[in-house]
């Protein structure tokens, strides 16, 4: 993603959860081709661990069946993930998408029925079923679906490689291909897929690398620890 800020360019690049600490680089290629290397460090962060219960061990252990479904699935929802559309201004700076307590953070260890799985790529919202989801910035709805984590989904393509995602829906109210303007209602807040409780699973993701859904929210919102997660994969 390439914005311009303060009289100057800026490129804004995704990195994974999953990177090493230590030197990087990145490969900068200008219009006139010419390539450079710029390098970067990445520190180590220790995220806090949040052991969750859930009833239903199909969706700790998924049968040779769901586990089909599930790789049908990460298919569809990478390709959504992939999506590209050139929009000169993509929004930095994004509105909360649900009215509601902001229960579990981004980056978060998982561990469901005392076993490690992946760690949590989104932000929770946590608010009764029926509480309205709303899209968080102008953009394009790229997919919709039902996934076997995921539950009932939706994807809003931002352009330059931002796309957003919502999980756990009860209601979507948006089809693939139409244009959604900030505030406007995309569904409804549920429980559907991995989910211990109604809430929002919303994920940001740049150039397909999830990364923290706070960068992109004012300064004054900050995730709170619930006493009760809202436990769900947050994965793709
Ligand atoms: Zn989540």
């Amino acid at each position: 993603m390439v914005v311009r800020h303060d009289e100057r360019w800026h490129a804004i690049v995704g990195l994974p959860l999953a990177l090493a600490p230590g030197r990087h680089q990145l490969r900068v290629v200008g219009a006139d081709d010419a390539a450079r290397d710029v390098a970067f460090t990445v520190r180590s962060k220790k995220y806090a661990t949040q052991h969750i219960t859930l009833q239903d061990e199909r969706m700790v252990e998924p049968s040779s069946q769901d586990l089909e479904r599930i790789q049908r699935d990460k298919r569809v929802i990478g390709r959504a993930f992939a999506s590209w559309t050139e929009e000169a201004v993509p929004p930095l700076r994004f509105a909360l998408p649900a009215d509601g307590k902001l229960s579990s953070g981004f980056g978060l260890r998982r561990v469901f029925n005392g076993r490690p799985r992946q760690p949590h790529s989104g932000l929770d919202i946590a608010a009764p079923a029926g509480t309205a989801v709303t899209a968080p910035a102008a953009g394009t709805v790229v997919e919709t679906g039902d996934y076997f984590f995921n539950g009932k989904t939706v994807f809003i393509d931002h352009g330059q490689g931002l796309i957003t995602m919502y999980n756990h829906l009860n209601k979507i109210e948006v089809a693939a291909g139409g244009r959604v303007a900030r505030g406007q209602r995309i569904g409804e807040i549920g429980m559907t897929g991995r989910a211990t409780g109604p809430h929002l699973h919303w994920t940001v993701s740049l150039n397909r690398s999830s990364v923290d859904p706070l960068l992109f929210l004012p300064p004054a919102i900050s995730a709170q620890p619930a006493a009760e997660p809202r436990a769900d994969v947050g994965g793709r």
